[in-house]
């Protein structure tokens, strides 16, 4: 994207050129301040537009829907609406708009789930992921599933363990593999998966295939997503139906949605294809977003990457979902997979990082393998546009003590 003079706003901060939320990006998300409830708002500079307060007072009209603790009612309006409400907006905020629309500070906010979510889906999407786990997992020759090439290989996740950034995360109890049998255990090998997180903005019907054009027209827009992942769980308990605990013990998702609208600038293409996919699969343009991602441990950044990397991408995913006849649903959750590039450093688990646990990773004061009590895990990402960037803000989550 090149765009020398790049709009501006009123609001001053939002102006820098390295502000995750300048006017072009306008992310939603649900809020409250002290004594309030939670209601929608987008995120601007370092403050929030209230848009309930704005849809009272007649700035912008989305059926009142705005006033929801979740947005599943105003994404399910439609893209006409979503369009709308953008271009309402970018005009209330532009410089010489309506200064007097009503904001409050982000440092006075606290952020919560910004949709209710329906169901969560995770795949498994970045070849080098898939193979350097399968490595790991199965050995070289089986490394990759034959199937893995021609479809998106995914399982069905659970939503109700699905948390806003900053949600503490405890480490979970469970049954791995010992030397005679099952163990009784914490886990001890508690990893982190950088991902992002498609929101699915409109309903499919039982039965009704959905093509990849008309999945990408659903997808409302992104979170990063922290797919926390005990190993050694995983493990024990993988074959044949896929991960299970391993996977339930919380998922943590960053509160404010980056719509697509505001990811158009960056569209950009995927891996190389290694063959043909059914035509089901075929996507007539390309179906990725040029987003750096990276992530820490604590204070030192481990791994950084890019969303350009992956193989199959959210509206491929979608496609493949519902080609059952599977119902789709506003506010459905569908995890990339860990975005992983082909170095050490670009990987996003510390399973493939430290090849699970041969090679540990230095840290500000230490090592690590695996992530210890108290740690903290912070995902961050955006789209670089020429002055400005389209951020997602955080997605940090800190691990707890397992109960005995
Ligand atoms: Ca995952």
């Amino acid at each position: 994207m090149t765009d020398k003079n790049p709009l501006r706003s009123h609001i001053a901060s939002a102006n820098a050129p390295d502000c995750d939320f300048p006017i072009q990006n306008l992310p939603y998300g649900v809020f409250s301040t002290e004594g309030g409830a939670p209601r929608c708002g987008v995120a601007i500079g370092d403050r929030i537009v209230d848009l309930a307060k704005a849809e009272e007072a007649g700035l912008i009209d989305a059926q009142g829907t705005f006033s929801q603790p979740v947005l599943n009612d105003f994404i399910a309006l439609g893209r006409e609406v979503w369009d709308r409400t953008r271009a309402r907006l970018t005009e209330l905020l532009a410089e010489g708009g309506a200064e007097t629309i009503p904001t409050v500070a982000m440092a006075d906010a606290q952020m919560h789930l910004p949709i209710r979510v329906t169901e969560f889906t995770d795949f498994y999407a970045s070849k080098n992921h898939a193979f350097n786990v399968g490595v790991l997992f199965r050995g070289p020759e089986n490394a990759l599933p034959p199937q893995w090439t021609h479809m998106p290989i995914g399982y069905n996740g659970r939503a109700s363990s699905v948390v806003v950034s900053g949600t503490d995360i405890r480490r979970p109890m469970g049954q791995v593999k010992g030397e005679d049998g099952p163990v009784w255990t914490e886990c001890k090998r508690l990893d982190l998966e950088l991902e992002l997180g498609a929101i699915v903005g409109a309903n499919s019907s039982m039965g009704e295939r959905v093509s990849v054009e008309q999945a990408e027209e659903m997808i409302f827009g992104y979170v990063l997503l922290n797919d926390w992942s005990a190993r050694d769980i995983q493990a024990w308990e993988y074959q044949p139906l896929g991960p299970f605990q391993a996977k339930a013990l919380g998922t943590t998702i960053s509160p404010w949605i980056v719509t697509t609208a505001a990811l158009e600038p960056f569209r950009c293409k995927g891996a190389e294809r290694v063959n043909p996919v059914l035509p089901y699969l075929e996507e007539k343009r390309p179906g990725f977003f040029d987003i750096n991602l990276e992530w820490a441990l604590n204070d030192t950044v481990l791994g950084r990457t890019n969303y350009n990397v992956m193989y199959w991408s959210s509206a491929q995913q979608l496609a493949h979902h519902a080609v059952s006849g599977c119902p789709m649903r506003v506010g459905d959750l569908l995890g990339t997979g860990t975005i992983s590039g082909p170095s050490r450093d670009q990987t996003g688990a510390l399973l493939e990082m430290t090849e699970a646990g041969k090679n540990p990773v230095e840290i500000d004061g230490g090592t690590r393998i695996f992530i210890e009590d108290g740690d903290s895990i912070t995902l961050r990402g955006h789209a670089s546009g020429d002055g400005y960037r389209i951020g997602f803000g955080e997605c940090a989550g800190k691990v707890l003590p397992a109960q005995q």
